[in-house]
């Protein structure tokens, strides 16, 4: 199995080694890359969007090309893990924050999202999840100057709430979430979307 890192900015490093101890733990023969240019998504078998800065990450892919190749990957199947800024970018719908700076989201999840939406003051912390694909012991989501799902529509499902707001959304194999699991001990989300590739 080879799982991409979109490695354009962010939180790249962190997901390579959930993803490589993730699964090494579910006994799987197979390798994280970090993904750059078009040819790195050439033979994956899943991809992930880290967090860090959506309008940086979204320019740096839609001037590689990596922007439009994402998205006709999604829609052949492709399973996806977008993180934070990563959910910001899957989003079909931004709010203003996100207009104002011209950011091209790939629209693959029905859903609008919330830029920063914990404001600056409160912009990081962390709270247990309960997440029911994730069976009864909490989450403990980090959210890091974090936006959160203001609403789904069409086929996207709610995945995850926290207190009232949406952190976490699902259509199909597209899976956003907004926090990161990435910097937690906690591999049951990595585990849970390399089971998704395996189905
Ligand atoms: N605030 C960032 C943005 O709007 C997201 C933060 C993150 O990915 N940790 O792009």
């Amino acid at each position: 199995m080879k799982v991409g890192v979109i490695a354009v900015q962010g939180a790249v490093s962190e997901h390579i080694d959930a993803l490589t101890q993730a699964m090494k733990s579910e006994g799987i023969k197979g390798k994280a890359v970090p993904v750059r240019v078009l040819e790195d998504l050439s033979d994956i078998d899943g991809l992930v969007i880290p967090g860090g800065e959506s309008t940086t990450i979204g320019r740096l892919t839609l001037s590689s090309g990596l922007h439009g190749r994402i998205v006709e990957l999604a829609q052949g199947g492709l399973p996806i893990l977008g993180t934070c800024a990563g959910t910001i970018l899957l989003a079909s719908e931004g709010d203003r924050q996100v207009k104002d700076t011209d950011t091209k989201l790939l629209g693959l999840l029905d859903m609008q999202v919330n830029r920063n939406s914990y404001g600056r003051q409160v912009d990081s912390f962390e709270a247990g999840l309960q997440i029911a694909e994730l069976g009864r012991a909490p989450f403990k989501g980090v959210f890091i100057r974090a936006p959160t799902i203001e609403k789904v529509w069409g086929k996207t499902e709610v995945w995850a709430k926290y207190q009232n707001k949406i952190v976490g959304a699902k259509k199909g194999n597209i899976l956003a979430l907004t926090f990161h699991p990435e910097i937690t001990e906690d591999l049951r989300i990595h585990q849970f979307f390399l089971k998704q590739i395996e189905s």
